[in-house]
């Protein structure tokens, strides 16, 4: 590592703790991992006593490729993302996201003041993060870390989550072309359930692990 990877690095450290801290303050089980490895660890210690566990198409998640060692573990893995899914099928496993033992899921922003800003086009991510699953683990990486209030974490979802997202799920809205948010009305349109979660969700046992290296988008 170079003397100035070393420094980027520390500056990120103090800035993930800072959220950290924040995050703690708000109720939530907040975690600081150096890295991936450690939010892999984290999550497979709290799968332990879970039997059912599902996936809300996060990227950071994709990023830790987790499933495979909790599927090794005999868990049911309930992602609407696996490929080969009728339209039917898939609906039916997000319905089952909610209530599944572990929900594990991104955020597309987190805010230094403790907030988890989330743009979703169906809901059903964001309403499995609120109510249902028994635990969910949220993973943020550091890239997901905004200075600022909801207007700013809105502007960096619209900026950096979802023009990859729509593109990925070749979804035919203006920034899946162009990279850039029109605020479109377009029938594929992506954003449509804002939610800040500005405190923990007051019946559900909420970890959410800031990750300094960069995941997801
Ligand atoms: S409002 Fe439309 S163009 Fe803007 S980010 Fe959402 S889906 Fe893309």
């Amino acid at each position: 590592m170079t003397l100035t990877d070393g420094l980027v690095r520390w500056t990120w450290e103090q800035k993930c703790q800072k959220a950290v801290e924040a995050l703690g303050t708000n109720g939530f089980t907040a975690v600081y991992c150096a890295n991936r490895q450690e939010a892999v660890d984290y999550i497979l210690k709290e799968a332990a006593d879970t039997r059912t566990v599902g996936f809300g198409g996060s990227m950071s998640v994709t990023d830790l490729t987790v499933q495979a060692a909790l599927a090794e573990q005999g868990k049911e893995i309930l992602n609407h993302s696996t490929s080969g899914l009728s339209r039917e099928e898939r609906i039916e496993i997000m319905r089952r996201q909610l209530t599944c033992d572990l929900f594990l899921s991104g955020s597309n922003a987190v805010t230094m003041s403790g907030w988890l800003v989330n743009i979703d086009a169906t809901g059903n991510r964001v309403a499995a993060m609120i109510f249902g699953p028994r635990k969910v683990i949220v993973v943020a990486g550091r890239n997901k870390l905004v200075d600022g209030g909801v207007p700013e974490a809105m502007r960096r979802v619209k900026e950096w989550a979802t023009p990859p997202n729509a593109r990925r799920l070749n979804f035919n809205t203006p920034c899946a072309k162009t990279g850039f948010c029109s605020d479109c009305n377009s029938p594929d349109r992506l954003c449509r359930a804002t939610t800040v979660l500005d405190r923990r969700p007051r019946l559900t046992e909420f970890h959410v692990l800031i990750v300094n290296e960069e995941l997801g988008f």
